[in-house]
């Protein structure tokens, strides 16, 4: 390692360890800020935060001004209770930090400590986002709202990746991650008597068969090169076994990873739900979120990051994705700003076996702090290479 010193592993995994045992849920990333800034504060890095309410930046200056090499970590929990035995496991009852995201603010303040005592600055500015809200999608568009991206050359966000070993950086051109669009939709019939259906509009009736048409949807639209998903997470309906229900209310998720499959099945959503709801003499409202994009790696950043990883791992440090991930991350609306590429590390230790991210068993390969360090400090150094060379 060149950047990360072991005095700097062990500074990333004792804060890695407090914010474990202290998740804070999208949008409450109070704690987990006020640590971030006592420890660049520790470090002499400059740093403003209360950016969009709880995210913090980081600013380093380069050997010229110029445009801003800027590296993204997020920081939030989510409301699972833990169940690792772990020595530091959470101590917020039904919080949890099952996607490692304690570890990629970790990894950052890495990055920051190794930047502060590098001998010389880097080639260009490198600023570091501390991002809240990336569970919920909001944290990145809020960010960017905030000014974060100004001078902007190049941005990259990193995520650990429990499929592949520690010690692997995985980074492949084109889409890396799926959009998500998620939907609403409320059904009204009309309230009755259970023993007297005639009367009534049965909207749990609406629903269920709503629910098996979108379902549907993605079996007879998509091909299966091209693989999107629509599921219902959440139905809602009745108070007594004796009346029949009035409303009923949907939620779901749609995750696809073309833009035209997208729209076809955001607009197929509400065409079902209106044909669905006029067989029944329904009334039906269906609210369609704003939604996050794909992530898209531009090929020739994709190039820079594996020789990168080369480079600072060793020849075999560079995988590919091991299947084709239909999650959405909120990366990619940074990219819809600005050049960058989205990659993974590897978190995988064969000896621990493997629970998966949002499980409340959920665990990685602390290893894995210091690969992600040493890879993003030498992104930034790189790429302000490249920046300054050939533009973005
Ligand atoms: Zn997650
Ligand atoms: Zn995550």
């Amino acid at each position: 390692m060149h950047w990360i010193t072991p005095e700097i592993e062990r500074e990333m995994i004792a804060i890695r360890h407090d914010l474990h045992r202290h998740p804070e849920l999208s949008w409450q990333e109070y704690r987990t800020a006020e640590t971030v800034c006592q420890t660049l504060g520790q470090y002499g890095v400059s740093y403003t935060s209360g950016i969009a309410g709880v995210g913090v930046v980081a600013d380093i200056a380069g050997q010229q001004d110029g445009p801003v090499i800027v590296l993204r970590a997020d920081m939030d929990a989510l409301p699972i209770e833990e169940d690792t035995g772990l020595s530091f496991a959470s101590e917020n009852p039904g919080v949890m930090h099952a996607c490692g995201h304690d570890g990629h603010t970790s990894i950052l303040l890495g990055v920051a400590m190794a930047l502060a005592g590098a001998k010389e600055p880097p080639p260009l500015p490198v600023r570091l986002l501390f991002q809240p809200a990336e569970e919920v999608a909001t944290g990145a568009r809020a960010m960017i709202r905030e000014g974060t991206l100004k001078g902007v050359g190049m941005i990259f966000g990193a995520h650990l990746d429990c499929n592949h070993a520690v010690g692997k950086v995985v980074v492949n051109e084109g889409v890396v991650s799926a959009s998500r669009d998620v939907f609403k939709i409320e059904l009204t019939g009309r309230g009755g008597h259970a023993a007297r259906p005639q009367e009534a509009i049965d909207a749990i009736r609406v629903g269920a068969e709503l629910t098996q048409e979108l379902q549907a949807l993605t079996s007879g639209a998509i091909t299966p090169s091209n693989p999107a998903v629509v599921s219902i997470g959440r139905f809602q309906a009745g108070a007594a076994a004796n009346v029949i229900a009035e409303t009923v209310v949907l939620e779901g998720a749609v995750y696809a990873r073309d833009e035209d499959i997208r729209a076809d099945l955001k607009q197929k959503i509400r065409q079902i739900s209106m044909a669905v709801a006029q067989r029944y003499h329904a009334k039906v409202d269906v609210e369609l979120d704003e939604g996050i994009p794909a992530i898209i790696n531009r090929p020739d950043i994709v190039q820079l990051a594996r020789k990168t990883a080369r480079a600072a791992l060793g020849e075999n440090s560079v995988a590919d994705f091991v299947r084709t991930n239909m999650g959405a991350e909120d990366f990619s609306c940074f990219l819809e700003h600005a050049a960058g590429c989205y990659v993974r590390i590897g978190a995988w230790n064969m000896a621990e076996g493997i629970a998966p991210a949002h499980s409340s068993q959920f665990y990685f390969d602390e290893g894995a702090l210091a690969v992600g360090a040493e890879y993003l400090t030498s992104l930034a150094m790189a790429a302000g290479k490249w920046v300054r060379e050939r533009g973005f």
